[in-house]
């Protein structure tokens, strides 16, 4: 028992500081290229998602920031 949460616990550090490392990941709307298209293909405008810069700040970048601020 006491194992599998140490290794939990190791995953989730893991996952955090790898957060910290590469805290974006491509908007999943516009997959990262920040513009959401038209139906014709031509056009477009800044995504609504991401608001234009393509990126996604991650889950663990959060919990980071979190450790990092002292709370
Ligand atoms: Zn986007």
């Amino acid at each position: 028992m006491w194992t599998l949460i140490a290794l939990a616990l190791g995953a989730l550090v893991v996952y955090v500081a790898a957060c910290a490392w590469w805290p974006f990941m491509a908007c999943r709307r516009c997959l990262g290229t920040g513009k959401k298209r038209s139906p014709s293909g031509k056009a477009w405008r800044p995504c609504p998602r991401c608001g234009g810069n393509g990126r996604r700040v991650r889950l663990g970048r959060r919990i980071y920031e979190i450790f990092r601020t002292g709370a």
